[in-house]
Formats: structure tokens, sequence, C-alpha cells
């Protein structure tokens, strides 16, 4: 068998929602677990952070799922319904969903549901991706306050730079100055903010990245969070080559060798999830030790450098990211976040459920 796998540990996820409870204070958690809990399985995830007080995903199949999988708690839809035909369902699954448009009031004023539904009312408030401008609060609080099909209103937003310097208060305070007199429960917290920036909490705070290990902040890592990996990307050399200097490895000889070096080639490539775009120079472990890629990732395989593993050799086992590797750090040497890189761990990779 290929000997590449993910290791997933439950253990790490659920530590990982003690954590951010720690920093919830009294505000109820959303477990983000959209785009198949950011690669770590939508059912494992689920069994690991069963003691979040709902969940939020991106898809009423995600949402579906979930349901059949036994979540009794509250269901959060993200991006809210993405046409009128999803209403019925809202309403059979108790789904929470995002109205973030008018087109969203015109649909549930037009086929209001069986029953009426929580809703998360998203104002923009910097971001510009989705939500009712601030300035229209006033009519837009008023038509979803007299919707049949609308039982309860939680105000929402989403911060663009809760991870930088910057930070939230450009956003947080004309949010809070617009919509504070309403006296409704309201939710804006991303793994950052509730990391960083306790007077986003609010009613609900919604994380996801720390969840799963990793730092939403480039200058603290996950550890200095008291966050664990929650999966760890592994697999083993499966050939050595011995270059003499002058001599390149891979696609585009794009690593030449400057002495006699011996590369390491791994079970490991693009088709699994491994960034094409890392360069050489991204680390690796390499039987424990840390070591680096060289030249080009391909599709199945990428090289690593055995110069300060010289027992090393067929067999050995790699760590891509994860325990040992933050993801964090592969991340920053090749050039991406560790979202992306945890997404994208692909299907043809093996998963080893750990505790
Ligand atoms: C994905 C998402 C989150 C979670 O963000 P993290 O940075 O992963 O904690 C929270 N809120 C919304 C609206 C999201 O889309």
């Amino acid at each position: 068998m290929r000997p590449i796998q993910a290791r997933i540990s439950i253990g790490a996820m659920a530590h990982n929602l003690r954590v951010a409870r720690s920093h919830a204070g009294t505000a109820r958690v959303f477990a983000v677990v959209k785009a198949n809990a950011y690669g770590h399985g939508l059912s494992r995830a689920r069994r690991a952070l069963a003691a979040a007080d709902g969940f939020a995903v991106l898809t009423l199949e995600e949402a579906a799922n979930l349901r059949l999988m036994g979540v009794d708690q509250p269901i959060l839809l993200l991006e809210g319904m993405f046409g009128a035909d999803e209403i019925a369902t809202c309403a059979d699954l108790d789904l929470w969903p995002v109205l973030h448009h008018p087109a969203h009031l015109d649909w549930l004023q037009q086929q209001p549901p069986a029953r009426p539904l929580q809703v998360f009312l998203k104002f923009d408030s910097g971001m510009h991706r989705l939500g009712f401008p601030l300035a229209d609060h006033a009519a837009i609080v008023a038509r979803t306050r007299s919707l049949s099909a609308v039982a309860g209103i939680t105000l929402m937003t989403h911060f663009a730079q809760a991870d930088e310097t910057v930070g939230v208060d450009w956003q947080l305070h004309p949010f809070l100055r617009e919509l504070s007199a309403y006296g409704l429960p309201w939710s804006s917290a991303n793994s950052a903010a509730l990391l960083r920036y306790p007077q986003t909490l609010g009613a609900w705070a919604r994380p996801g990245l720390m969840l799963y290990g990793a730092s939403p902040f480039a200058d603290v890592s996950a550890e200095q969070l008291g966050l664990r990996p929650a999966m760890t990307l592994q697999s083993e050399i499966i050939s050595v080559q011995t270059l003499q200097a002058g001599e390149g490895v891979g696609y585009g000889q794009l690593f030449r060798a400057d002495r006699p070096m011996r590369v390491g080639v791994v079970a490991c490539g693009y088709a699994d999830g491994y960034p094409r775009h890392a360069l050489t120079g991204t680390p690796a472990l390499v039987d424990g030790r840390l070591s680096r890629t060289l030249g080009r990732v391909s599709m199945d395989m990428l090289c690593v450098d055995l110069g300060e593993c010289p027992e090393a050799g067929v067999g050995s086992p790699v760590v891509l990211w994860g325990e040992g590797l933050p993801v964090d750090t592969v991340a920053a040497a090749a050039g991406t976040s560790s979202y992306e890189l945890l997404c994208a761990l692909a299907a043809r990779v093996p998963v080893e459920e750990t505790d």
C-alpha cells in the first residue's frame, strides 16, 4: 500500500474546543465545520466536537448530513440559502440561515415555511463581501421583524483583519454603535477574534481554524495558544537518489546539487493536497529530523534533502505537517495559509483516526 496517510486526532479537536470555550466566556460556540471540517471529515469532527453548542456549515447538504448523524444542536448556514427552494428544508431540519441580501427577505416573504425560522441577519461592517450595509439597518431590521417566516433574529458580522495588527475595532465599533439599541443577540467572532478580542464575543462565537489546531496569527504559534494539531500528514521515503555536483532533481530541474548529496523521494505530491507552489526549502520532518524539500513537487512525489539524515532510507517516515511540524510553519514557507493546506487534503489520502 502507498505509505501516505493523514492521522486525524479526535482528542486534539476536543481539546481545541475546550480552549475555544475557555476564551468564550458566556458566549455559546458554533464549531465551524464547513469544507469537510477543514479537511478533517464532517462525521469525525461532529464526534470530536460533540460538546459544541452548535455547528456552522456552508451547504444544506452538510447540514442535512449533520442531522442524519444525530446532531440536535443549532446548525447555522453561514451563507444562508442559495435559493428559495431551500427554505422548506431549513424549516424541516430546523436550520438557521444567515440572511445577507434583500433577495433572502423576498424569498421568505413570498414562500413562508411551515414554521418560522431563527435567522442570523448579517451586516457588512467593512469586509464588503456579504451583508446588508450598516446604513440600511433601520429598514432591514424592521422588514425582517415583520416577516411571519422569522421566529427570532441574531445580528451578525464578520471581520476582515482579526488576525492582523489593525484588529477588529474599526468594524466592531460601528456595528455595535448602529445595532446595539435593538437589544438583539449578536455574533461576530471567528477564531482570531475569539482568541484576541473578548469584546467581540456577543451571544455566539464562530471558531473554525483553531479547532483543528492551527493558529490564525502569523506571530503566535498554535502551541503558544495551547492548541494541538488535529491533522498529521505523513508518508515515507520510497527511493533514495545520490546526486553529483551539478545534477538536478525533478521536473524543471529546479534544484541543482552544488556537491554530492542524498535525496529522499517521498510518496506525497500535489494530488494528495501538498502545495505544488512550495519551493525548495519548505520544511519536512524526516525520521523526526527537520529537513527541507528540494525542487518542484510532482503529482505523486516530492523530494527531500537527506544531508542531515544519514540514517534515513527507503521506509523512513516523513511528516509533511502536523505533530512535530506545525502546519502554520509549512504554510508560511509555501506562501499560503494553514486554512488552504488543511482544506486541500485530497480524498485519495487514507485517514487513520486516532484518540
Ligand atoms: C469560516 C467562517 C468562520 C470561521 O473562521 P476561522 O477563521 O476559521 O475561525 C467564522 N465565520 C464565518 C462567517 C465564516 O465563513
